[in-house]
């Protein structure tokens, strides 16, 4: 849509970063444009409305940045998946492969009430491993999961595949 394309134009391409080969997708450029930050937000709360959403999780660090908008939009809770050792309460821990290496996210034991419907958000969809990751948490702690939610998704890295039965929402698709 004409609505999309304004958006797209407000996201920055860096060449190589951060390493060599890397397209990298910025959304600070969007975060920054006052039309393009609320229409971002009210283009997630207007796919998630009326659907009985008791919490949104934002994965760190960029699922900070629009996930507690969101929330506050949808009169839902937020909650925070982190990067390790960052939470101060007893924690769920999940550890994923990376290309090279793993990684481990967090999130508070007593995030989630069992049947608690919630959402995942992060800025952008590639592999889908960090969302996998995220929702083994969801899972851990008896969370329905409602949805998943992005900014921006790399279509051809097919990472929706991973989520055959998630609602998955992208607002900004890149072949
Ligand atoms: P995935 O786990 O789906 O392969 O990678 C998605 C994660 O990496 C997200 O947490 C996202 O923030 C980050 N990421 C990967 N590539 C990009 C990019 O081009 N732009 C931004 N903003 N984030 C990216």
């Amino acid at each position: 849509s004409p609505n999309c394309d304004h958006l797209k134009a407000l996201v920055r391409t860096v060449p190589d970063f951060p390493k060599p080969g890397i397209l990298f997708y910025d959304i600070t450029t969007l975060l920054k444009d006052k039309y393009g930050f609320a229409s971002l937000i009210d283009a997630l709360a207007e796919h998630y409305i009326g659907r009985d959403i008791d919490l949104v999780l934002g994965i760190e660090a960029r699922g900070f940045i629009f996930g507690p908008a969101l929330a506050y939009r949808l009169n839902a809770g937020f909650v925070p998946v982190r990067k390790p050792r960052k939470l101060p309460a007893p924690v769920a821990r999940v550890t994923y492969d990376l290309e090279y290496g793993t990684d481990t996210l967090e999130i508070h034991q007593d995030a989630i009430e069992p049947g608690q419907r919630v959402i995942i958000v992060d800025d952008l969809l590639a592999t889908g491993g960090t969302m996998e990751a995220t929702i083994k948490l969801v899972r851990q702690l008896g969370g329905e999961i409602a949805g998943l939610g992005f900014a921006l998704e790399l279509d051809f890295l097919k990472g929706r595949s991973r989520f055959p039965d998630f609602d998955v929402f992208s607002l900004l698709h890149y072949d």
